[in-house]
């Protein structure tokens, strides 16, 4: 029998850097004891692992008195961070009208971002702009840049690193963006589904005090997207291609809907049929609500209306998240997860959308599911699949996979 992975003190090490990096990155104020014990090293060994990334200029020391915010006696601790001068990651989303492009570190903190909002697109202009916003940060930045992460759209081909063909994407399909990105810049890309891409984010950088082995992400924008970290991993499916909350069905003889189901989840929670909901109560009870009268209300002003106890708006989200219930406890029941984290954009620091699906869920869950569902806000609210972006590579780097030293 032969193995994929080698067991060689070369690789032993390797792997050790990486877990090392992985632990200064992600964990907050962190010494050389902490780290030997969490890795269960010698402290030479684990000093001679710090010694080499101190010296490569990824890590650096400092005096962790000087970040605390609490007076304490005794020796000052020296904890390990992230050099300033540490290697950097380009992240680019892929938006139906807006692409993203950053560089952060490995920690996910982003460093620097260009946006570039549009009206119409192709495929080629595609890959030109985001080369070009990518070259324009690059060239204001003296750090190394080690790898770029895409997060986009499905469908893609993680493993052909293409982006196939999204619905109302003008007409853009299959679009070699990781191979023609690679071969301009000169570096490594990995491209990630972006709801895949939020989940990661949340694993990696997001939740820190709430470890959990599964998670169902759900991203709610324009659509209703889901990724999966199964086993303590990003799943993916067999290459990156979707994995679908959207248009699983939910009413066998419902309309036929664009993906060729029937009566899928998407058809009954959405943007417009919220919208629908507010403008047929205004119309009964024309002096109620708080919301303006105006022709459309986005996700955001819903969202910030329901918060404030809007009837019109509340009375909208309680029906999108009823649909969006029956979809989830199905999905949540069949691979027996717990615990959902929420990505989306609003205007306050409201939990109004986890309050009502949190009682949704475990109100009317049935007795299969054996503890009560855990219902979070993402850590990056509608940001996660652009921090994913980065979590991607970083990903690769922590797991050994892609070699920065
Ligand atoms: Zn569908």
């Amino acid at each position: 029998m032969s193995s994929q992975h080698g067991t060689g003190l070369t690789d032993i090490k390797e792997k050790n850097r990486a877990l090392a990096l992985q632990l200064i990155a992600t964990e907050q104020s962190v010494s050389r004891v902490d780290l030997a014990r969490k890795m269960h090293l010698t402290k030479t060994t684990l000093g001679n692992i710090v010694s080499e990334l101190i010296e490569k200029n990824i890590i650096c020391e400092y005096n962790g008195q000087e970040k605390s915010t609490e007076l304490t006696l005794g020796r000052r601790p020296i904890l390990l961070d992230l050099s300033p001068a540490s290697p950097l990651i380009a992240g680019m989303l892929v938006k139906r009208n807006l692409l993203t492009v950053i560089l952060a570190d490995l920690r996910g903190t982003i460093a620097m971002q260009a946006d570039y909002e549009y009206h119409t697109m192709d495929g080629e202009l595609l890959i030109t702009k985001l080369l070009a916003m990518y070259e324009q940060l690059a060239a204001r930045q003296s750090r190394q840049i080690v790898a770029i992460g895409i997060s986009s759209m499905g469908p893609i081909d993680t493993v052909r690193k293409m982006i196939l063909s999204p619905s109302d994407f003008w007409g853009i399909h299959d679009v070699p963006i990781g191979s023609v990105i690679s071969e301009k810049t000169g570096l490594p890309t990995f491209l990630i589904h972006d709801c895949t891409a939020g989940a990661l984010a949340e694993k990696l950088y997001g939740s820190k005090t709430k470890p959990y082995n599964n998670m169902l992400y759900l991203h709610i924008m324009n659509g209703i997207g889901v990724g999966y970290i199964l086993h303590g991993s990003v799943y993916e499916g067999d290459s990156g291609q979707n994995v679908e909350l959207a248009h699983t069905s939910i009413q066998l003889n419902g309309p036929k809907c664009t993906c060729g189901n029937t009566g899928c989840l998407a058809l009954y929670a959405n943007t417009e049929k919220m919208n629908e909901k507010i403008h047929s109560l205004r119309g009964i009870y024309p002096l109620s609500g708080g919301l303006p009268a105006k022709p459309h209300y986005s996700w955001e002003e819903m969202i910030g209306a329901a918060s404030s106890g809007d009837f019109f708006a509340l009375s909208a989200l309680d029906d999108f998240c009823t649909y969006l219930v029956c979809a989830l406890r199905n999905t949540l029941n069949l691979l027996a997860i717990h615990h959902v984290v929420v990505g989306y954009n609003a205007p306050c620091a409201t939990t109004i959308l986890e309050d009502v699906l949190r009682s949704k869920l475990n109100t009317q869950a049935p007795n299969t599911f054996t503890q009560p569902i855990v219902i979070e806000k993402s850590t990056f609210g509608g940001d996660a699949p652009l921090i994913g972006s980065i979590a991607v590579v970083a990903n690769k780097i922590f797991s050994g996979q892609l070699n920065i030293f």
